[in-house]
Formats: structure tokens, sequence, C-alpha cells
């Protein structure tokens, strides 16, 4: 994933025109500026925190909300995406290293969290995400892969465990050695933001 705050949209398209078409959002007041700039096609997933008040204007654009991590925030992407008639495939975010500066569920409340969100018809979930404490990211990518794991052994109702986002562009390689299929790149595809 080409992870886009910040970047002009001059820049995504070169990104989008080398097949980098998955882009991941995380500011909407900022998205919204660009949108209509990008070139199509290309897929939009929204990570980082995300307030219940800024969903609307993101539902129907959004093909993944990757931060989901409270059950106000899952209630909200139901109501919105039940009335423009669609369901809005999520991940839930995981406070791996118990942060107390950082969203998402701890591994401690997932499957309580899993069982509640299962219940909204309007939104599917499809895995796990995550941000690890800085410079640790291996211990906690271990733990996230096993974490990972166990939920898809449960085969709980309406829930699928087959996306795995971890790793950004200092830890990459490490979010892969442990199971993540979504890398999320910034930095090392655009440069340092300013
Ligand atoms: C900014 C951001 C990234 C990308 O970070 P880099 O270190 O620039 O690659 C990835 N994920 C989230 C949630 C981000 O906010």
């Amino acid at each position: 994933m080409a992870v886009t705050k910040t970047v002009p949209p001059q820049d995504v398209n070169i990104a989008i025109g080398e097949g980098l078409t998955l882009l991941g959002e995380n500011r909407v007041q900022e998205y919204l500026g660009k949108k209509e700039h990008y070139a199509v096609p290309h897929e939009l997933h929204i990570i980082g925190s995300l307030q219940s008040n800024k969903v609307k204007y993101i539902a129907a654009d959004a093909d993944m909300i990757e931060s989901v991590d409270s059950l106000k925030l899952a209630g909200e992407i139901n109501r919105q995406c039940k009335k423009i008639g669609r369901v809005m495939p999520v991940l839930c975010e995981i406070n791996i290293g118990g942060e107390e500066s950082k969203g998402g569920i701890s591994p401690e409340n997932i499957y309580e969290f899993l069982h509640n969100i299962s219940q909204f018809g309007n939104i599917a979930v499809k895995g796990l995400m995550t941000i690890p404490p800085r410079g640790d990211s291996e211990k906690f990518f271990y733990k996230m892969q096993e974490l990972f794991i166990d939920i898809q052994s449960k085969n709980i109702d309406n829930i699928s465990m087959s996306v795995l986002s971890m790793g950004m562009s200092q830890d990459y390689a490490l979010g892969i050695k442990y199971g993540s299929n979504i890398v999320r790149i910034g930095t090392k595809l655009f440069g340092a933001r300013i």
C-alpha cells in the first residue's frame, strides 16, 4: 500500500501509474481535497484513527477501513453504510503493545469485540491491523501472528481472518516475515514527510 498522507496528487498518480493502486489515507479532510485529482483506477483504504463524525464523508469511497477500534465507530460505519446500501470491509486495529498513547483494541478484549461487531449487517470484518511500539516490531509482529492464527482457528460467524496489515517503511520486511499481507509504506516511497 502507498500511504499518501501529505503527498501531492501528482506524486500519488505516478505511483498509481506504476501499478501501485492501493492507497492508504488517514486524514479525511486532506483526502477530500485530493481525491478528485487522483488517477483511476485505485483502491482506497482508510488507516489511522478515524473519528465517528467523519465516517459519512468516506463511506462511499473507501474500499476498506483498517482502523476500527471501538463499537461506537463500528456502529457509525454500519449506520452510514446501511443508508447507502453497502457492506464495508474492515480490519480491527489491535493495540499490541498496550500503549496508552495509541488507539486499538487490546488482545484481551478482541474476542468480545469480534462477537459484538459481528452483529452489524453492514460491516464485514476481514482481519487485523496494528502499529507496534517503536523500535520493537519483531516481538509484537510475532504476537500479532499468533493472535491472527488463534482467531482464524475459532471460525467465528461473520468474521473472516484473511488480511493482516502490519509493517511500515522501517519494518515492512519483518511484517512480511510474520505473515503480513498488507505493508503500508509512506516514507520509503515518497520521501520524508514535511
Ligand atoms: C503514516 C502511516 C504509515 C506509513 O508510515 P511510513 O513510516 O512513512 O512508511 C503507515 N500506517 C499508518 C497508520 C500511518 O499513519
